[in-house]
């Protein structure tokens, strides 16, 4: 059973925070079996940024994204793109129809405008509960995430322990700024969301995601009717941090 980390986790990010992604990932590759890692996108820049990265370098991991239902059009234009030229195959976890039935009976469509609990139970149903199911069985789940993106991600390691998912989360960009990942996606010619092109700079859900004026930050355009401590789905919080900041012990 999984239950504690087998490596010195400060050695290692010690080691890899002047390391090259290609090296973090030859590292993930050498020390699991491809089918124990678990890569999620939601075909960000970074998502597919670290996609194309993986293709190059011939590894397979299991590859998912969360089909939360309300993506935007161009999101699955995207997924469209990457299959097609990319030629990966993607898991596609949905929400759990009675849990979305009890939802939407519950709070209606639109419930995420109406309080920062609603917008969680959303997330909650969304994206949280299906994340659990991509990721049993997994050894490692590598994530596309960058420190640069917002507050709650300032302090992400390059290789960490999840308690709630009982795995190592492994972030190979963590220390990426944008400009690195438009270098790559420019030099590579990597498929991304043609949302980038007006204004977004980050892609969520349709209803929760809008684009960013000059000079606010890269999340400000996320849940933007809300206090920005409050800004995240809940899928990279480990859940006793969740039941510590939020108190997120509430019925669907
Ligand atoms: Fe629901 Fe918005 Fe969260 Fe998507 S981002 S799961 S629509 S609250």
């Amino acid at each position: 059973m999984k239950t504690e980390p087998q490596f010195d986790l400060d050695a290692l990010n010690a080691d890899f925070e002047s390391a090259a992604a290609t090296d973090i990932l030859n590292w993930t590759f050498r020390q699991f079996p491809a089918g124990d890692v678990a890569f999620s996108t939601s075909f960000g820049a970074e998502g597919m940024t670290l996609m194309h990265m993986l293709v190059t370098l011939g590894f397979k991991p299991r590859m998912f994204t969360i089909d939360t239902g309300r993506n935007f059009q161009e999101t699955y234009d995207v997924w469209n793109e990457a299959v097609e030229r990319l030629g990966v195959e993607i898991e596609s976890y949905s929400p759990d129809a009675g849990d979305l039935q009890a939802l939407l009976k519950g709070h209606g469509p639109n419930l995420f405008y109406e309080s920062v609990e609603n917008r969680k139970r959303c997330c909650h149903v969304r994206k949280v509960l299906p994340l659990k199911c991509a990721l049993r069985g997994a050894s490692v789940w590598l994530a596309p995430l960058r420190r640069e993106q917002g507050e709650s991600r300032r302090d992400i390691r390059i290789v960490d322990w999840n308690e709630t998912h009982q795995l190592y989360k492994i972030c190979p960009m963590a220390n990426w700024l944008e400009e690195n990942v438009w270098t790559y996606i420019r030099s590579n010619d990597v498929p991304y969301n043609k949302l980038y092109d007006r204004g977004f700079m980050t892609i969520g859900c349709a209803p929760c995601t809008r684009p960013v004026r000059p000079g606010e930050g890269v999340r400000s355009g996320r849940w933007w009717w809300e206090p920005d401590e409050a800004k995240e789905c809940g899928i990279h919080i480990e859940d006793g941090k969740v039941t510590r900041k939020t108190k997120l012990n509430f019925q669907i």
